[in-house]
């Protein structure tokens, strides 16, 4: 923490209206007041909200298009205008636009890195700033079995997950001595709305475990990553994808 007198920490999820990004920010609301940031669907992200609160948190929702820099700041400068400080920050919003390489359209190409990897840059980088000075944080970037496997077919999203695998490595040297902590977490095929229209029969057969995974499933390991005893892990990547790779 970085304060002694308040001890509810702060947290931002981004893209937490659905899918991973909920589960994780109903997974670390005990105790905690979490910003609820989606793109668009502000119905989805009010059912986040109401279920922080169900599971003994509080929280509020901040959208915003994590792909605009500028955007991006003016939600940092709410957070601390309002709260101070942020202890735990999930980049979790992400898209996918699958297509062979071959014939992957520029836009293609831009839309998922501008989302995936600069989205990265534009919501961490105003954070860690004030992280440095609170010598305080969890950070957890949620990468891709994509990204380190590579996947035929997502050409332009493994290499924006890839990007933030080698963002993570790099950032948590440059600031494990302020004691904030960067870790990825890279799921494999978690059942959520980004798995619609995939072959999920034939995709669990090919799995170890034998089922894709839950959004649960991951929630788990990013709330260890955003422990007071996860302090010494930084700089790794966590698989979630039930012995893929
Ligand atoms: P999802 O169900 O499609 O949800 C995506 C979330 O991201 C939504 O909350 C969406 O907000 C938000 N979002 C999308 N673009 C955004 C933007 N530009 N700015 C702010 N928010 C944005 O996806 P998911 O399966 O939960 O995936 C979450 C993360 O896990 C992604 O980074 C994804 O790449 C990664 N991942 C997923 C899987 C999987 O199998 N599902 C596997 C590996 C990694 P709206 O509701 O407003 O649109």
């Amino acid at each position: 923490m970085s304060s002694d007198t308040d001890t509810t920490e702060i947290v931002l999820v981004t893209g937490a209206s659905r899918g991973i990004g909920r589960a994780v920010a109903v997974g670390l609301a005990p105790n905690r007041f979490v910003y609820i940031n989606y793109h668009s669907n502000q119905e989805a992200a009010q059912a986040t909200l109401d279920a922080v609160r169900d599971a003994g948190g509080d929280g509020a929702l901040l959208p915003f298009d994590v792909a605009d820099d500028a955007a991006a700041q003016t939600a940092v400068k709410q957070i601390f205008s309002e709260k101070k400080r942020l202890d735990i920050l999930i980049n979790n919003a992400g898209i996918r636009e699958d297509m062979l390489l071959a014939m992957m359209k520029k836009s293609q190409w831009e839309n998922v890195i501008h989302t995936n990897l600069n989205g990265f840059y534009n919501v961490t980088k105003p954070i860690v700033r004030k992280m440095l000075s609170q010598r305080y944080g969890r950070i957890v970037n949620i990468s891709s079995a994509s990204g380190l496997m590579g996947q035929a077919g997502q050409v332009n999203y493994s290499a924006s997950k890839a990007g933030v695998i080698g963002a993570t490595k790099a950032l948590a040297k440059e600031i494990a001595n302020r004691n904030i902590t960067v870790n990825a977490v890279a799921p494999g095929f978690i059942e959520t709305e980004m798995v619609d229209g995939l072959p999920v029969e034939d995709i669990a057969a090919s799995i170890p475990a034998g089922r894709l995974g839950t959004a649960d499933d991951v929630a788990a390991c990013v709330n260890f990553l955003c422990s007071k005893s996860a302090g010494y892990v930084t700089g790794q990547v966590l698989g979630v994808n039930g012995g893929l790779c």
